[in-house]
């Protein structure tokens, strides 16, 4: 099989609901692997808020794209390497987020060809998997929090995760208290400082919170200090989750040698893809450490699948119906995965036309 052509597209998706009043919307770069024998490949790498996607696509385009066309997809470790040293740069931000979206379509070329889904290709150990409710952003207000908690709570989450932003640790915890009353027992709570404080404020903060039974204490600190991050994780009560800024299996032997974090949270689309996040996830295994990946369900599902010790999956909800040709439900708190081969997930009919551009 050889790599016949890869196309790109950035498509814009609105956002609905609370998560409206933070942003407007979300943006996608889109990569679709074509192959001489019919198969495709998708791959897609998420810019948050919107950030980043054209200097993705050029990025791609112009190093990586050149590096795959001819070569058989079915060689992805192969094709990885080639990617990661396409340049002299270090294999972070901008770089990693291409990188992800094309292992991401390599991956579901190879899944398709064997007519496997990929966690089952990887060694599957649960096909059905728990999801947490996440949002709960700094300018909403407590009715807001209560509101997207209460829809999670409707679609059998029993955990949601909220921001703490404000600069008053006191305005945090009414704000954390307000939630977990108005929700009970049924739902646990996160909370994301999303490196915002210092070492010092950070565990003021965390102590503010130890008697909420918290399930995590979110990136502590600035994401590139993992020795702070070390510190916090020593000094609190609640265990510490981090990550989703970590782009390669090096800076997660940092954080987990450092004995930085207990819930590790690589992001697919950003860390170099599902063959980084999948050596990532054994560095954790060998630690005893937990794998909870960061955004992009429709895709991390499959990681935490083939995981023994793979968490919860992050689900933000703002896919429209219409994106996908298949959208995922969550029922009962829980993601199925499709039976699709690859990992199943494909444009809908219109909706490159319905979202390009904006
Ligand atoms: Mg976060």
């Amino acid at each position: 099989m050889k790599i016949t052509a890869i196309d790109t597209c950035i498509l814009t998706i609105p956002l609905q609901r609370e998560m409206r009043k933070q942003f407007a919307h979300h943006r996608l770069v889109v990569a679709e692997i074509s192959t001489d024998e019919g198969v495709t490949g998708l791959g897609t790498t998420l810019g948050f808020g919107g950030g980043n996607v054209e200097a993705i696509q050029v990025y791609l385009e112009t190093r990586l794209k050149p590096a795959l066309i001819g070569e058989d997809p079915l060689f992805v470790q192969r094709l990885w390497e080639r990617m990661f040293r396409a340049d002299a740069g270090k294999k972070h931000g901008i770089a990693a987020f291409a990188i992800s979206a094309l292992d991401i379509g390599l991956w579901d070329i190879v899944g398709k060809a064997a007519n496997q889904p990929l966690f089952k290709l990887w060694g599957a150990v649960n096909p059905s998997i728990p999801a947490y409710g996440s949002g709960g952003f700094a300018n909403y207000s407590v009715e807001d929090l209560i509101s997207e908690a209460r829809t999670y709570a409707g679609l059998g989450c029993k955990y949601y995760k909220m921001k703490i932003h404000h600069p008053d640790p006191r305005e945090n915890r009414k704000r954390v208290e307000a939630v977990r009353r108005a929700l009970g027992d049924g739902m646990r709570l996160m909370v994301d400082v999303n490196q915002r404080l210092d070492v010092h404020s950070s565990i003021e903060q965390a102590r503010m919170l130890a008697d909420l039974d918290l399930v995590w204490y979110e990136e502590p600190v600035n994401a590139d200090d993992v020795q702070g991050c070390a510190e916090v994780a020593r000094a609190i009560g609640i265990p510490v989750a981090t990550g989703e800024n970590a782009y390669t299996r090096f800076e997660f032997r940092d954080l987990i040698e450092k004995r930085a974090a207990r819930y590790l949270m690589p992001d697919v689309q950003h860390a170099n893809g599902f063959s980084e996040t999948l050596r990532i996830a054994a560095l954790a295994a060998a630690n005893q450490l937990l794998v909870s990946p960061h955004l992009a369900h429709e895709l991390s599902i499959h990681i935490v699948g083939a995981l023994s010790n793979g968490f919860l999956v992050e689900f933000m909800d703002w896919i429209p119906k219409d994106l996908f040709e298949h959208t995922l439900d969550c029922l009962d708190g829980c993601f199925q995965i499709p039976e699709r081969p690859g990992h199943g997930v494909a444009l809908a009919r219109g909706a490159r036309e319905k979202y390009r551009g904006g």
